[in-house]
């Protein structure tokens, strides 16, 4: 596949010690894991270069997320990152 030059960075929100938003025993980290899995693996099989942030249920700073990011492919333009997050509603609100 040509790719023109794209890098992805495919970021799994939360983890570890820090759940996200929680509900009725679920929990945000374990569905953005599963995506960002999903995307990682789907993306390789399509030979577009990918890198993710974790790919367990890993606690990771701010710090070491960015440099996961960067490290990987540079800081360009082309690099493109997709972080996974997915909101609870305002239904007990
Ligand atoms: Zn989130």
């Amino acid at each position: 596949m040509n790719n023109n030059g794209y890098r992805i960075v495919v970021d799994a929100g939360h983890g570890g010690s820090d759940p996200g938003a929680v509900s009725g025993g679920l929990r945000e980290k374990d569905f953005t894991l599963q995506a960002a899995n999903y995307m990682y693996n789907r993306f390789k099989e399509l030979g577009v270069p990918v890198a993710i942030t974790r790919d367990d249920d890993t606690t990771l700073t701010r710090a070491e997320r960015l440099s996961t990011m960067t490290d990987t492919f540079g800081n360009d333009s082309k690099v493109i990152v997709l972080s996974n997050h997915i909101n609870a509603g305002g239904r007990d609100a």
